[in-house]
């Protein structure tokens, strides 16, 4: 049969403090795919990708990878499973410089990047290492905090919105690397608000509403069942 997917969720429920912010999320992310979690604001789709992460304070269902369960482990231990989290605010140091953020997480297996081969991925940053790491643009900091997990070894990279608030020239360079990310081997799960970029480099997509998924759309059946998806997106 079919192999099994990468990372397999499960009945994932989540909350901050007593409020129920997930809801039973099902999903999987097969080995090799951009996936995208789409949805309107406060649909969840943050959540979710703190739930994988465990970093949010209580979470409860199943997320395995390769098919070992990862829901009970501290965050520290799910990031040596081979997960890399780029939150939303990109974490990016003021204090430290642009190479100091980058090699600040701790390399976790073999097959991470090295400096030098995130530079390559990132011209723009070769020129900025000494900066401070604020003293860059937006979307500079998102290649930052893209390049840094691309050092630690991670194969699973999940990307909280990383085109927001970029120029569209800048949009179109994050969406280039992602696009060789995937030819390199590595799985993105994306979440993405902009639907004409995800559509531009996603194998599927999963629509989440109200602390649920409740639709799938292979990239290749979009456009049968565009309209449907601007009715999720409000779009
Ligand atoms: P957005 O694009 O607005 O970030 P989202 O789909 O990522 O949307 P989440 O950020 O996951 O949505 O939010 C899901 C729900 O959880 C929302 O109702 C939101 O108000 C609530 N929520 C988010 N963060 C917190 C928090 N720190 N404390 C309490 N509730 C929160």
């Amino acid at each position: 049969g079919a192999a099994p997917p990468l990372l397999k969720v499960r009945n994932l429920e989540g909350w901050y403090g007593p409020s129920h912010v997930l809801h039973g999320v099902d999903f999987d992310v097969p080995a090799g795919e951009v996936v995208t979690l789409l949805g309107r604001n406060g649909a969840g789709k943050t959540t979710i990708l703190r739930a994988i992460m465990g970093v949010l304070g209580r979470r409860a269902g199943s997320v395995r990878m390769n098919g070992m369960e990862l829901i009970d482990l501290p965050s520290r231990l799910i990031a040596r499973r081979g997960i890399g989290y780029c939150p939303e605010e990109r974490g990016i140091f003021a204090s430290l410089s642009v190479r100091e953020n980058l090699e600040l997480p701790p390399v976790i297996g073999p097959g991470g990047r090295s400096t030098g081969q995130v530079l390559d991925l990132f011209p723009n940053l070769r020129a900025r290492l000494n900066s401070g790491g604020t003293r860059l643009s937006g979307g500079e900091q998102q290649m930052l905090a893209i390049g840094r997990i691309l050092r630690t070894g991670a194969r699973l990279l999940l990307l909280d919105e990383p085109t927001e608030g970029l120029a569209p020239v800048i949009v179109q360079e994050i969406g280039r690397v992602i696009a060789q990310l995937k030819r390199d081997g590595f799985t993105v799960l994306l979440v993405e608000q902009n639907f004409r970029f995800a559509e531009t480099i996603a194998d599927r997509h999963y629509i989440v509403e109200q602390g649920r998924v409740i639709d799938m759309v292979p990239n290749a059946a979009l456009e049968a069942k565009r309209e449907q998806l601007h009715g999720y997106l409000a779009i």
